[in-house]
Parts: C-alpha cells; structure tokens; sequence
C-alpha cells in the first residue's frame, strides 16, 4: 500500500507528523513525563475542575453504584439515572427548557447539524469554524455558505446572494478555538432575525468561560432565547467528557428523534456523567470561577505583551502567540519543553500555512508566580528565535 508510505512521507516533509504523546495528569496544572514535572498551558481544563475532590468523589461512587459501562445506547438501555439529572441541569444552567447529551462535543456538532440541515438548506459557516461543524456540514448535504472569519458584511452577502428553497441556519463557535476571539454573536442574530435563519452557536470553549457564571456566548451578549441552538462539551470546562445541545424542548424531541450520532453509538459510563454532574454543580455553586479564569488569563495577556510577544488581544483564556512557519512553532515549543512547560504547536491543517502558533492556555487553577515564571521563559525563547 504505497499511498500510506506516501503520505506519511509528505507529512513529515512538511514538518506536520504527529503522534499522541503519552502525559501523567498529576494535578489541573502540572504533569509528568519521564521522571520529570512539567507546568501545562496546554490544557482546555479551564476550571481544573478534572481533579476537585467532589468531582472526583462523584466519579468513583457512580462506578461503585451502577457499574464501569453504560451498556447500551440511549434508546435502548443505556439511559443511567444520572443522564436525566445532568439534562435537567444543564438546561437549567443554559436557560432553556431543555439539553440532550452526546458522547462528546464533536458527536454533538455532527449528529445537531446532520439533524437540522438537508440537502434543500443552506448553511452560513464561520470560516475558521471547528472541523466537527464542518464534518457536520458535509454530513447534512446541505449547500454550505463560508464566511470571511466574524465577517458580518460578508454573511449578510451571503445571506441576500444566495439562493435558497429550504432552510437557512447560521453556524458559528462561540469562541474561537485557535484565535481564542469570540463570536460576534449579538450581530449574527440580529441578521438571522431578518432573514429567518436558526443559529447554532458551539460553546464548546465558551462554557464555564464566558458569560454570566460561565454561562456562554448567548447569556456574554444578552441573547436569552435568540440563539435556538447551543451546543457545548462537558470535555473542557466541565473536566469530564461528552457534548450536550441545549434548546426548546421541541428541539431535543426531534433532535432525539433524528440525531444519528446520539441514536447509534453507546451512552458514556456512569462515571462521565457523574462527574460532569459535580463540575456543573461546583460551576453553578461557584460562579466567581469563570471570574478566576478571567483574571489569570488577562494577566498572562498582559505580561506577554509587556515582554513584547505577538498576541492577540481577547479575553479568553485561548492565548495564541504567533510564530509563523511550523517549524519555529515547533523549535519553541521544543525548548521550553526543556525548561519544564508544556505548550502546543498548532500547525497545518490546523491553522493555514504561515499561521502555525503556540497555543497557550490558562487556567483558574494556576499559580500566578508560575505563570510569571513562564512567561518570561517563553519571551527569552522567543527572542532566541528572533520571534519577536
Ligand atoms: N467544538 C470546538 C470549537 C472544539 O474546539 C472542540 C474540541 N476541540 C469540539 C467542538 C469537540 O468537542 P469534544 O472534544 O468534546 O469532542
């Protein structure tokens, strides 16, 4: 099979061959590798909710009260008690009137989209949009409009050129998981309102972020009951694993229905959901948390700037440092590793070519003399590899 060799051969000629990395999770910010302890700004653990003690604790009585797998697929029998609570939760915390799980954000963008969208419709995609919005496009068959990235004259181009006999929905994330920007998600439903677009927004990096107590992008922007569809993950703020969508309940009901991806696949463990049930609770009991990541994020900004580093400006807690080719990005990403942190390259076909990035992440759970210690490691690097 020389196509394997093939590719495989062109990947690592562009310096773009990867493979997963094995990491020893030894606490929301620190891992270790080899004998050595290194600090993670690579994680989209935002809260550090994965090692709460209550989180943790819920996890370990779930197995011990109703087993390691779910066994069966939400239609059949794999709907465990904790399933409803955690729907009747989320929706709760997203002020709709209801939220369906997935086995995971990716799963949830896929089966929503495929759902909603056919081949009569057209879709207004973001064009630095997720892979699985994308994914989800290409599933539904429908016509897919790409806008210039938070381009508003540009969608609403799209929206009055392009012919269309069935539905129009709008898809965008909430915030952007490369660039770390938000959506401008006020604008984009005051243009579906007047051509009678659904949107969907994907929280998936906006939960628990942004928004009133981490409530995400429609509650950032005052949107209550504007955004027919939000989508999130229960993988990054909330420390565990799987996706939701939250909506009307007429919307669940036909999504539940519909949704290939939630109908065909086997419902995650007690475990998960135990444990993305604690999150929730200690991000509801604990609202100041997204508060916490808010600050921590605004301070790395600020000292990175100060150091003279290409950042972008946000408030999130994505900090994408630019470093062009990919192979700089992965020569600083390289020699930090050798001074104790860990931070992604994002590279092709990632991001586009000449755009490859450190992707920086904080979280609430860092240290601030951690952080200042590691901002002047990466400035140092940098300017050794005339970054700056
Ligand atoms: N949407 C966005 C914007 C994401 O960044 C991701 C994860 N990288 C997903 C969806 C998928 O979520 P999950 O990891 O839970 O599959």
């Amino acid at each position: 099979m020389q196509f394997l060799a093939d590719f495989l051969d062109q990947v690592k000629a562009g310096n773009l061959y990867r493979q997963p990395v094995v990491y020893q999770p030894i606490g929301p910010t620190h891992i270790r590798q080899e004998g050595r302890t290194y600090l993670l700004l690579a994680s989209n653990n935002y809260l550090g909710l994965t090692h709460q003690p209550a989180v943790r604790q819920a996890a370990v009585e779930a197995i011990r009260l109703f087993g390691t797998g779910a066994g069966g697929a939400r239609l059949t029998t794999g709907t465990h008690p904790l399933f409803k609570e955690l729907e009747l939760e989320l929706a709760k915390f997203k002020e709709t009137e209801a939220a369906l799980v997935f086995n995971t954000g990716y799963m949830a963008n896929v089966g929503v989209i495929s759902a909603l969208a056919g081949p009569d419709d057209v879709i207004f995609s973001d064009e630095l949009n997720h892979a699985s919005i994308i994914d989800g496009c290409r599933l539904a068959r429908a016509r897919v409009a790409v806008y210039r990235h938070a381009d508003m004259n540009h969608l609403s181009e799209l929206l009055t050129s392009t012919a269309c006999s069935g539905k129009r929905l709008i898809i965008t994330d909430g915030v952007f998981s490369m660039d770390g920007d938000i959506a401008p998600l006020d604008q984009i439903v005051t243009l579906a309102e007047s051509y009678d677009a659904i949107v969907i927004v994907d929280d998936a990096h906006a939960t628990g972020v942004i928004g009133a107590g981490g409530k995400g992008t429609a509650d950032y922007f005052g949107l209550k009951n504007r955004v027919q569809v939000q989508i999130g993950t229960l993988s990054k703020a909330l420390g565990a694993e799987g996706g939701f969508v939250a909506g009307s309940r007429q919307l669940i009901d036909y999504i539940i229905n519909k949704a290939r991806s939630f109908i065909f696949s086997t419902a995650l463990s007690p475990a998960t959901i135990a444990a993305a049930l604690a999150a929730l609770r200690e991000l509801t009991a604990r609202p100041e948390l997204a508060g916490m990541l808010r600050e921590n994020a605004d301070y790395v900004r600020t000292m990175l700037r100060q150091a003279g580093l290409p950042v972008f400006d946000g408030i999130t807690p994505i900090i994408p440092v630019m470093a062009g080719e990919a192979k700089r990005a992965v020569r600083l990403t390289a020699e930090l590793k050798e001074q104790g942190i860990i931070i992604t390259a994002i590279k092709p076909p990632t991001v586009p070519p000449g755009t490859s990035r450190l992707r920086l992440t904080v979280t609430a759970a860092h240290d601030r003399s951690e952080l200042a210690d590691a901002v002047t490691k990466i400035a140092t690097a940098a300017k050794r590899l005339t970054l700056v």
